[in-house]
């Protein structure tokens, strides 16, 4: 039997013929198809800016330093994220803080947050940036974390790497109440350039300033100079910057897949309004649908209910990876990590985060997967389930 991945990007002839073309131009980087795809993307989320980098994990590093994170900073995300929401604080020398989950959306908790900012403003000690995570694509409450932001002075980066084409209170994620959104286009994401990022903001000098540090820190422009330019050859570096840089083929990838997101997030609804009922009657609990605000469905995580099931997780796991199904598990806890764990965390610090871990799956989810293959999915499922 065929494997179904628990990811799989969709390419068609049209995204094909997009990068042959660039591929075939004038500029294989720094052309038109870069700043077409930033103008693009930023129309699609009704945001004033987008910054298009070489994939989202250089994208939370510069603007955490575009939002002023240093050595003396404190940065705070979610325990239930990849890596990357984390170690882009450390990049940046300062330290890194979790803030647990709220069990049914599996996203920030709002009380623990604002619990934890009322202990640290009593000690001096609090964040400079909020890091908040859009969950397997469902948005976390930026209204909320905007309140509390106002009243504390924190900025707001939020991790939207998941969440491509979610809406939040009737706009599109990434248009308001952060400061800045980061998407991820690593191929197993909703939209896909094979590797890339975007950060988003309605703030432009913010967005001038992650251009430069996208870019080694460096300017042509001759009104930002500080010295008179000596000729057209000149240019100046300003502040420390990377090469975090798109590619245009990879731009004219984005551009195309972008010109299909409509379809590609329908695929994935039909498939999460259909898991919702093929598993109704498990031992199981279902991603939370919440009214006001639309996910990107970029996972389809469960969690097994050790209440109404004997069976374990990790068997369910392995009945299911040997039955060629990839189910994958996201995500194990940043703060269990070993690297972590030398910063002085353990297990304990974040339960929410921990005890949602220990009994999750995430399931196939990807825009051409095939009714057929939903069914072999659920029926592989319920057989590991009942077994048990
Ligand atoms: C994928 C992912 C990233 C990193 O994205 P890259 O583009 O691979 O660097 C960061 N945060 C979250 C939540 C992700 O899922």
């Amino acid at each position: 039997m065929e494997l179904i991945p628990y990811s799989c990007q969709q390419i068609t002839d049209e995204d094909i013929d997009a990068v042959v073309l660039a591929l075939r131009s004038e500029y294989l980087t720094q052309g038109p198809i870069g700043p077409a795809f930033e103008a693009a993307f930023a129309k699609r989320h009704q945001v004033e800016n987008a910054v298009a980098v070489s994939n989202a994990t250089a994208g939370l590093h510069i603007a955490c330093l575009a939002l002023g994170v240093g050595p003396d900073s404190r940065v705070w995300t979610s325990p239930n994220t990849f890596l990357a929401s984390a170690n882009c604080a450390l990049y940046c020398g300062a330290s890194i803080d979790f803030v647990d989950i709220d069990p049914a959306t599996r996203n920030m908790s709002i009380g623990a947050l604002a619990t934890k900012l009322e202990l640290a403003a009593d000690s001096g000690t609090l964040p400079c940036v909020v890091i908040p995570v859009d969950f397997a694509g469902l948005p976390a409450d930026l209204k909320e974390i905007r309140a509390l932001a106002d009243k504390y002075g924190f900025r707001i980066l939020q991790d939207a790497s998941h969440a491509a084409g979610a809406s939040y209170l009737g706009a599109p994620v990434g248009s308001k109440y952060a400061d800045a959104s980061v998407f991820s286009f690593h191929a197993v994401k909703v939209v896909t350039t094979a590797e890339g990022g975007m950060v988003t903001t309605n703030d432009r000098a913010l967005a001038r300033k992650l251009e430069l540090l996208r870019a080694h820190g460096m300017t042509r422009e001759t009104t930002e100079m500080e010295h008179a330019p000596e000729g057209a050859w000149y240019y100046e570096q300003q502040t420390l910057g990377f090469n975090y840089r798109l590619t245009e083929l990879q731009a004219a990838l984005g551009l195309s897949q972008l010109q299909r997101m409509e379809s590609l997030q329908q695929q994935r609804v039909v498939m999460a309004d259909r898991y919702d009922q093929l598993l109704a009657d498990l031992p199981l609990s279902l991603p939370v649908r919440q009214h006001d605000r639309a996910s990107a469905w970029h996972l389809y995580a469960i969690e097994i209910d050790a209440d109404r099931t004997q069976a374990q997780r990790a068997d369910v796991f392995r009945q299911m990876r040997e039955a060629k199904i990839g189910v994958n598990v996201h995500y194990i806890p940043v703060h269990w990590q070993p690297y972590y764990r030398r910063l002085g965390f353990k297990p304990g610090d974040f339960p929410a985060a921990e005890q949602y871990y220990r009994q999750a799956i995430s399931l196939p989810l990807f825009p051409s997967m095939t009714k057929l293959q939903q069914d072999r999915v659920v029926s592989v499922l319920r057989q590991a389930l009942v077994a048990a």
